[in-house]
């Protein structure tokens, strides 16, 4: 497609490398974790993995942050961006993934986990019961774990949205995506912008910590647009903040708008953070749960 703006540089990866990340990897094999980072070959893996510099390996570990998919890989939404596989009727929920992937995360021992899903719409909860279950079952078993839960918007049942909140964990996250006037655009028909701010809004009221939203950034948006995004979101207390580019996964995805240069990323995370969020994040290849588990437990959490 010639109206497709190139691919800069800086937006190309190397390989990781580093004793922590593969420590890493090597402890996954036989846990029977699938992990988003490597199944969506994920460019960020190295810095998410690769724990910090000079650190040892249990130091390593505990700065790492890994994202875990729950109630399988099949979407009942099919949002522009998005590259996951898409059903009306997904398989029904493992009853026993809640146990077993808290058995296996406890045994990994990373400091930081992010679980997120597909969007269940099919099921009466959302699988909001089955992801407060997961959350429960992670912090009984290794109570220093730090769990993130990345949740879709509950189809707008804000009960449901408390029922995840109320369940252990540490931060929620729920990404808005794109600026308001794009949403229609960009997500499934049935996600709005303010439905999501809600979510948002409901989390913090339940007494969650931290909560956290992310954004891409070049798919049309304008400068006006993101500061009245930022502005609604400090509304309800939005915590934390990430700003990415938007990458097309295939020729069937909605086009890239244009490639966002790295200075004009670190201008969103200036101007948000003089809005008073906590915490942003901000560059091309910056991801919602990008480095999570290393800034939060510096500096937020503990
Ligand atoms: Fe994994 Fe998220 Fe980090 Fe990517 S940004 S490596 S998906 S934790
Ligand atoms: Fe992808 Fe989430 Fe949209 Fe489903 S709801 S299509 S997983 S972005």
């Amino acid at each position: 497609n010639t109206s497709q703006p190139r691919l800069p540089s800086f937006l190309k990866t190397s390989i990781p490398t580093g004793k922590s990340f593969t420590n890493i990897k090597k402890d996954l094999r036989g846990l029977g974790l699938h992990t988003v980072c490597e199944e969506a070959r994920c460019p960020n893996i190295g810095d998410c993995w690769g724990g910090k510099e000079g650190a040892t390996p249990e130091e390593g570990k505990r700065a790492a942050t890994a994202t875990i998919m729950l109630m399988g890989d099949t979407c009942t939404r099919g949002c522009r961006f998005c590259s996951v596989k898409t059903s009306k009727t997904p398989p029904p929920l493992d009853p026993h993934e809640p146990e077993n992937t808290a058995e296996a995360i406890s045994r990994w021992g990373l400091g930081y986990i992010v679980l997120t899903s597909v969007d269940r719409d099919d099921l009466a909860d959302s699988g909001a019961h089955h992801f407060a279950e997961t959350i429960r079952k992670i912090k009984q078993k290794a109570p220093q774990i730090l769990v993130e839960a990345l949740t879709g918007d509950m189809a707008g049942k804000m009960d449901h949205v408390a029922v995840v909140a109320n369940s252990g964990l540490d931060v929620y996250a729920h990404n808005v995506e794109t600026v308001e006037a794009l949403t229609p655009f960009v997500r499934d028909r049935r996600a709005t912008f303010r439905q999501s701010l809600k979510v948002l809004q409901r989390a913090k009221a339940e007494g969650v910590r931290v909560t956290k939203t992310s954004m891409m950034l070049g798919v049309g948006e304008t400068e006006e647009q993101v500061m009245d995004a930022l502005r609604e979101l400090r509304k309800v207390d939005v915590d934390v903040v990430t700003f990415g580019q938007y990458m097309r996964p295939t020729k069937r995805h909605m086009k890239v708008d244009r490639y966002v240069e790295p200075a004009e990323f670190d201008r969103w995370k200036q101007v948000a953070e003089d809005m008073g969020f906590l915490y942003v994040a901000s560059g091309p290849l910056v991801r919602s749960s990008y480095k999570a588990g290393e800034y939060f437990i510096e500096n937020v959490l503990r």
